[in-house]
């Protein structure tokens, strides 16, 4: 039975998830703050993590941050509410896996839940470390290192690394990597495998802007240049 944490502050909004997944057979704790939550993700060690990013004290990019620091590679998915102002690439540079936006159907949830808990069941991880430019890449460990600067990589993030290694040079599409990582459960759109791919730049181009290593190619996706 796979375990998931939920940290979120407002009692009525965990309680109400917590009913939904205990339904579904899954075992499930609370936290009510960030440092509740660092706590507990240690000592409990869930398979999966719903990180709401408004909460007191430390926000949910702190959460997230914190707990990749810690070298935890479990899947997050972040809850934001609809109309509020986040940058979803600072997220996805922290670590995150995915968003979902309040208010969501349980059926939506259960669906990115199901696919967040496929990829970090590690299926097909290889132990590979790789160079891509100047930027050190352990897919284990969900790691980059690119001169002084290190970063953690988001499940999903090692997920379109690995299919762009696959394939090193020729493109791969987006509707591929939709396919082969989310499934078609996991209502993901074209937006999302971008959103990772600007935080993959982020943390693996010298210069993002002008990227040397991930590039686009013109309606079809992206190819990788090590
Ligand atoms: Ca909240």
């Amino acid at each position: 039975m796979s375990r998931i944490m939920i940290v979120e502050d407002e009692a009525d909004m965990a309680m109400g998830l917590q009913d939904n997944l205990q339904f579904e057979g899954y075992e499930v704790l609370i936290a009510k703050d960030g440092e509740e939550a660092l706590k507990k993700v240690r000592a409990w060690r869930p398979d999966l993590v719903l990180l709401d990013i408004m909460l007191p004290k430390m926000d949910g990019f702190e959460v997230c941050r914190e707990i990749r620091g810690m070298g935890m590679t479990i899947p997050i998915l972040m809850l934001t509410a609809r109309g509020q102002e986040i940058d979803k690439v600072r997220g996805l540079e922290l670590g995150a896996d995915d968003y979902v936006t309040k208010p969501f159907g349980v059926r939506e949830l259960l669906a990115r839940i199901k696919a967040g808990l496929r990829r970090g069941s590690g299926a097909g991880i290889t132990s590979r470390h790789v160079k891509i430019g100047s930027a050190e890449v352990d897919l284990v460990k969900g790691h980059i290192t690119r001169g002084r600067k290190s970063f953690s990589l988001g499940h999903y993030e090692i997920e379109i690394l690995k299919m762009l290694l696959e394939q090193v040079e020729q493109p791969v599409a987006r509707n591929e990597m939709l396919q082969t990582i989310w499934g078609i459960e996991g209502f993901p759109t074209d937006r999302t495998v971008d959103n990772h791919i600007v935080s993959l730049r982020r943390k693996i181009e010298s210069n993002a802007k002008q990227p040397q290593h991930i590039l686009t190619v013109q309606r079809v996706g992206y190819k990788l240049v090590p």
